[in-house]
């Protein structure tokens, strides 16, 4: 593609990975995103007692948007018609949790049928994932990533406040079996809390075949307790599971690739990649813009500004209006995060809301 056509921000990153929120809905409370459970207060509060210092601010409560603010179906596969032609080419959907959405094969459809669409992925915790996945799959989803932080189905509820592990583990499998390729699984790990599972979960790629990755935890939960204290640098996470099994690395097939990969050598097939955003920020490299499911564009992750592109979508705009406002957007895309620095403000939306 001509480069001069792509959408390039004022750092000379041109972007290529679009993340759509298709609700900011979910129907798990996870410890690092909206934790709302007794087990995540109790778990906080012993942090704090031990020296971890709370933020003052108000935490945010959950509260999902209104239905009539959420994009429907033609109006995200609009918004990818535009930009795929422009290298906007890897679409990831997400949330909230994602399978909450009625109809989403209908979206998938539309979306893989779009001339320039050349990856299309989701991430889901995986509870209501097992009774769609087949029509998923043919209406053209591609990847799947899974979110599970823990083996123990009493460490599992911890985590995210639901007696869900079983069918977290069934859909795992029963993605395998359908063919999604490669499969991922995230988890977070969070010091104290499942910090402690890393070699069973890294053990259970390896039987699995599956992709595992280690991500440190960051400052966007709905609880505001985020502390640099509880983050496993991925450089310990490393450093534990070099002493257990032997891997060996991965070389990056693109710079903005967020995760550094390594192979196990007896089942090469099976990977770790660990995402390090808080150690080691990936931000020179960062070629993602997304998309939140009441149709704002963000920049990054931490942006405190982001674009509403629903007064033009539902304003009688034509494509290339859209277009242009995306593009204006995108050069005001914000150079780093600054996670750790006295300056950090976190912003008013959690995870959950922006779509991670
Ligand atoms: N509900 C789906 C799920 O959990 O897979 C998709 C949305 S969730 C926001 C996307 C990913 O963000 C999950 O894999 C989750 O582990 C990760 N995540 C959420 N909050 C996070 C945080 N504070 N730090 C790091 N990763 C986080
Ligand atoms: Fe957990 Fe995903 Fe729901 Fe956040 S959006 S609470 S990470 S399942």
């Amino acid at each position: 593609m001509d480069a001069s056509k792509r959408l390039t921000d004022s750092f000379g990153r041109a972007m290529g990975d679009l993340r759509i929120s298709v609700t900011d809905r979910c129907n798990f409370h996870c410890l690092y995103c909206l934790p709302e459970t007794e087990a995540a207060a109790d778990f906080y509060m012993k942090q704090a007692s031990m020296g971890a210092s709370q933020d003052e601010s108000v935490p945010i409560l959950r509260q999902w948007k209104p239905k009539s603010q959420i994009l429907n179906y033609e109006e995200i596969v609009r918004i990818v018609r535009i930009l795929a032609p422009y290298g906007l080419s890897k679409i990831r959907l997400t949330g909230g949790e994602p399978m909450l959405r009625r109809n989403l094969d209908q979206l998938i459809a539309g979306l893989s049928a779009i001339e320039g669409v050349r990856d299309l992925a989701m991430t889901s915790n995986g509870f209501r994932f097992l009774e769609k996945a087949q029509s998923l799959k043919q209406a053209g989803l591609k990847r799947m990533t899974f979110s599970l932080d823990s083996l123990d189905s009493k460490g599992f509820k911890k985590m995210t406040g639901v007696a869900a592990l079983d069918s977290v583990l069934d859909s795992i499998a029963i993605a395998k079996d359908l063919g999604f390729d490669p499969i991922r699984i995230n988890a977070v790990v969070i010091r104290g809390m499942n910090d402690h599972e890393i070699s069973d979960l890294a053990a259970f790629a390896q039987k699995h075949k599956v992709s595992m990755r280690f991500i440190e935890f960051m400052p966007l939960d709905a609880g505001r307790s985020w502390q640099k204290s509880l983050v496993v640098t991925g450089e310990e996470i490393m450093d534990h599971l070099h002493s257990r099994f032997d891997l060996v690395p991965v070389a990056a097939i693109n710079d903005s690739e967020t995760a550094t990969r390594w192979r196990f050598r007896e089942t090469p097939e099976a990977e770790i990649g660990i995402i390090a955003p808080v150690s080691k920020p990936f931000c020179r490299f960062c070629n993602r813009l997304r998309l939140t499911a009441d149709g704002h564009i963000r920049t990054c992750l931490f942006s405190l500004e982001e674009y509403d592109l629903k007064p033009l979508l539902r304003g009688g705009a034509d494509d290339m209006q859209i277009l242009k406002f995306i593009r204006d957007a995108v050069l005001l895309k914000e150079e780093r995060h600054h996670i750790g620095e006295s300056s950090f403000v976190q912003p008013v939306r959690t995870m959950s809301g922006i779509g991670g």
